[in-house]
């Protein structure tokens, strides 16, 4: 079946007490036992897992293709469960412009715990390669990355890492952003895919989830399900039922948050008061041929840059009146962000870069918003 049916039907069946033809919200924490001592249900406790959530995995694991899924709290609870279910010594590498929080995960917490991680630009397929070590277990990658919608080649950086497959390294890919709608990262190659389902799986910026799915079940991916059942970060009945209805109309919004980033880049890209647009769908963006191979469309997310540094940038955020200004992404509103000023120190968003995350409003109303607040 094709993703928007997948989208719709997968996860779904027929509310067995009351024939409701949408799932109910299971909130029981413990599931009885029979005579003998079995679950008929397969629930024992819902740390370990539960309806709602196994509802979900098994959606997830069809929209991307992959033999399982285990859904978390958050995005950032995938990431971390994941990177738990490695051993001190093992070495991770990562693009150089990996989400700030995963950076922080990498680095800080699991860097004191002993994991080890490089920090690379994927876009150079030798520097990968030179960053391969013995010890290597996961080469993680995030295309389009954030805020300069950089694009990394999955399938290239998936064959550097299969030569390391023997010594156990595998390939992770972040499509938070571009979805299973736009990219297809296990058949690209990879043998895993991370999401935070708070962006446009939910898609109502209303729920906090994430979301890991494996190609095949493999021993890491089995320490990750332990995990999950053991450390308590799995999803709750609640947000796995919300983002799971969220996925019921993905496929259907990307296409218009595809269609409205568009005409918003195009009209950016030659507004006077613009510098640079960052949207992989431009042909002077670097990563535009990868990106046309790999991805079906070019999403929802766009960067621009305007002269004069973060006080104009600010200038221009203040007025806008249809987009909000926070952060976060994939919601059916348009919201702007100043990109440096929330990731601190290492950030490498230019100081005048604005984020936008393109909503479902009519297009032209985002125009002229963005048209009133640049001039
Ligand atoms: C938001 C985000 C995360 C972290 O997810 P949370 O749900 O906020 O914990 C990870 N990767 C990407 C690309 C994101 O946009």
């Amino acid at each position: 079946m094709r993703i928007e049916t997948l989208a719709i039907h997968a996860g779904r069946s027929i509310e067995p007490a009351s024939g409701g033809v949408s799932a109910s919200l299971h909130l029981a924490t413990t599931f009885e036992r029979a005579e003998d001592g079995s679950y008929p249900k397969g629930h024992i406790y819902s740390r370990e897992s539960q309806p709602n959530r196994a509802d979900l995995e098994r959606c997830l694991a069809a929209l991307e293709g992959g033999a399982s899924a285990a859904a978390f709290a958050s995005g950032s609870a995938a990431t971390s469960t994941l990177l738990q279910a490695l051993a001190p010594g093992d070495h991770v590498i990562a693009p150089d412009d990996v989400f700030y929080g995963t950076r922080q995960l990498l680095s800080e917490t699991f860097g004191a715990w002993g994991l080890e991680s490089s920090f690379v630009d994927l876009s150079d397929l030798a520097a990968v390669e030179r960053a391969l070590r013995p010890t290597t277990r996961l080469v993680w990658l995030e295309t389009p990355s954030n805020p300069l919608l950089g694009i990394a080649d999955v399938s290239a950086v998936a064959a550097i890492a299969e030569r390391a497959k023997s010594r156990g390294a595998l390939t992770l890919v972040d499509n938070t952003w571009a979805t299973p709608v736009l990219q297809r990262p296990l058949e690209l190659g990879a043998d895993l895919v991370l999401h935070s389902t708070t962006k446009y799986l939910g898609g109502h910026c209303d729920v906090l989830g994430g979301a890991l799915v494996a190609r095949e079940e493999n021993p890491l991916f089995a320490r990750v399900r332990r995990l999950q059942a053991s450390a308590g970060a799995g999803a709750s009945a609640f947000d796995s039922w919300l983002v799971l209805r969220g996925i019921r109309t993905l496929p259907a919004r990307m296409r218009l948050h595809c269609e409205n980033a568009a005409r918003l880049a195009t009209f950016l890209e030659a507004h006077a008061g613009v510098e640079k647009v960052f949207f992989p769908g431009l042909p002077a963006h670097p990563g535009h041929e990868v990106a046309k191979r790999q991805m079906s469309a070019w999403g929802g997310m766009l960067s621009f840059v305007v002269p004069g540094g973060r006080a104009r940038a600010f200038e221009v955020a203040a007025k806008v009146k249809v987009f909000t200004r926070a952060t976060s992404l994939g919601g059916v509103e348009s919201l702007i962000e100043h990109r440096a000023s929330v990731e601190g120190a290492h950030t490498r968003a230019p100081e005048g870069l604005l984020r936008v995350s393109v909503g479902l409003e009519h297009p032209d109303d985002l125009i002229e918003d963005l048209d009133r607040a640049l001039r």
